[in-house]
């Protein structure tokens, strides 16, 4: 058993991250457990009590909302005892700046992107497109999962697998990620991605230039095949035709099928019905629109990936007020374009200048013309009960889901504190908060009555 001075804080946090990063995203890693570090441990009766500095507020809340069962799981394993977490805004004051860009293993890093990259193009992939640099939250673990899951065993985990979703939400990148990951593994694979659209040219060229066969041939012997906007052929009689055939071909032979599309199959218009039947027989995801934490994520890797660090405050200030990620990349490319023209430093108030916002609002400025009260108000209307039910202390569901709901709502589109939200539904603690909070999250995924419910409710704020 552990006694307080046998623990090296240092190595324990360095043990504890290793663990972490094999049980999360890499760009969720690098975000939220990367700038952290353990300030003291204190024993407890029971336990631990363990001080985690982060390098931000948005990171520590991060943390406690999110992770908080998470961290204790992972910390009870290593200490054979439970743990109380805390989490203060801390900079580490060891943090390793040491570039590690000297190192041979980096060098062969880099040879080995560079074949890749190579490859990536001539099967039709886009490059820069990888699980990497995908973040995950609630609206697309699903997808994401399911995705890395046919990554790492292509052709036997989900056959097809049809990821649909509003524009923007990151469906052709998870597609090419996980064309990218099987390239990683083998450099040789005899895989293709094209668009609903190419697809469709190639057909009909193939049958003006009667090269229909060699067409088939490119197709039907695959590893991986992988259509992106495969609503594209549907009411095109003789693609459809052919592509039911390559479908069929691909698939006997062990080959995968990844498809994306703006919706469901069986909502997809002038979609023959075999097809769509053969789509329902693999395993359909949708990703939903990003949340907050989301955009914030998605900013972080998107400005590293342009070569600019932005402050936490920006991030957050163009999160809450640009909804969609690919309205969230011309933003950046213009912020960008801007700074280097103007040759300025970026700061909140420039870059809310740029949003059109005249003077410097609260980070939810959208949402922030609403008090919790009246969000309460919203929310019980929504549902037809009455407040008094909605903030008090019944266990019936149709209570308890709409103010589990209520209390996600206020933490992910509001950004309030869980004390602050504690205290405005009835003075409840913030453990109580954190697992409501956590409890629709997860849902999110899986229920589309929740995210119905918190999408109609998002649009009584507008
Ligand atoms: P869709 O195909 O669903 O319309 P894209 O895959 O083209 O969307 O995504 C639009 C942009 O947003 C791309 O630059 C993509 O890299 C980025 N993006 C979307 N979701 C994520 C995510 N979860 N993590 C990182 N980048 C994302
Ligand atoms: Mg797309």
């Amino acid at each position: 058993m552990n006694t307080i001075n046998d623990i090296d804080k240092d190595i324990l946090w360095k043990e504890t991250l290793e663990r972490i990063k094999l049980s999360v995203t890499l760009p969720n890693y690098n975000a939220w457990f990367l700038p952290t570090h353990i300030v003291s441990i204190s024993q407890t009766t029971s336990g631990y009590l363990i001080n985690i500095g982060c390098s931000s507020s948005f990171v520590k809340n991060t943390l406690e909302t999110r992770y908080l069962g998470f961290l204790q799981e992972i910390l009870k394993n290593s200490l054979q005892k439970h743990c109380e977490l805390e989490f203060s805004v801390n900079t580490n004051p060891n943090k390793i700046t040491e570039s590690q860009s000297d190192s041979p293993l980096f060098e062969s890093l880099i040879n080995k992107t560079e074949n890749i990259d190579n490859k990536v193009i001539s099967c039709g992939l886009r490059k820069g497109y990888t699980f990497t640099n995908f973040a995950v939250s609630s609206s697309n673990q699903m997808a994401w999962a399911a995705a890395e899951a046919v990554a790492n065993n292509p052709g036997n985990a989900y056959n097809p697998l049809f990821i649909w979703g509003g524009v923007g939400v990151g469906k052709t990148h998870l597609m090419n990620a996980i064309g990218y990951t099987i390239l990683e593994s083998q450099i040789d694979a005899n895989i293709f991605l094209c668009t609903g659209e190419q697809f469709t040219n190639d057909i009909v060229e193939g049958i003006r230039n009667k090269t229909t066969q060699s067409v088939r041939n490119k197709y039907r012997k695959l590893k991986a095949l992988f259509v992106d906007d495969i609503q594209f052929i549907a009411g095109k009689d003789a693609v459809q035709e052919e592509f039911f055939h390559t479908f069929n071909a691909l698939i006997n032979s062990g080959g995968q099928v990844v498809l994306t599309s703006d919706r469901p199959p069986s909502e997809i218009a002038k979609l023959e019905e075999r097809l769509k039947s053969r789509f329902e027989a693999g395993l359909i995801v949708d990703i939903a629109q990003p949340d907050f934490e989301l955009r914030c994520a998605i900013l972080q890797i998107k400005s590293k990936e342009k070569g600019v660090d932005l402050d936490m405050e920006t991030i957050q200030i163009i999160a809450a007020n640009i909804n969609s990620a690919r309205q969230i990349e011309g933003f950046l490319t213009r912020l960008i374009t801007e700074i280097k023209v103007k040759d300025i430093e970026i700061s909140p108030s420039y870059v809310l200048e740029m949003l059109g916002k005249p003077e410097k609002e609260e980070v939810k400025s959208k949402n922030s013309k609403l008090t919790p009260e009246e969000i309460i108000s919203k929310v019980a209307k929504y549902f037809t009960i009455s407040k008094k039910c909605l903030l008090g202390n019944s266990r019936q569901k149709n209570f308890v889901v709409p103010r589990q709901i209520l209390m996600y709502i206020l933490r992910v589109e509001f950004g309030l504190s869980l004390q602050e939200i504690g205290k405005v539904i009835g003075g409840r603690d913030h453990t109580t908060v954190i697992h409501a909070v956590n409890k629709i999250k997860k849902l999110i995924s899986s229920d589309v009555n929740i995210r119905g419910d918190i999408e109609g409710i998002k649009k009584t704020f507008l």
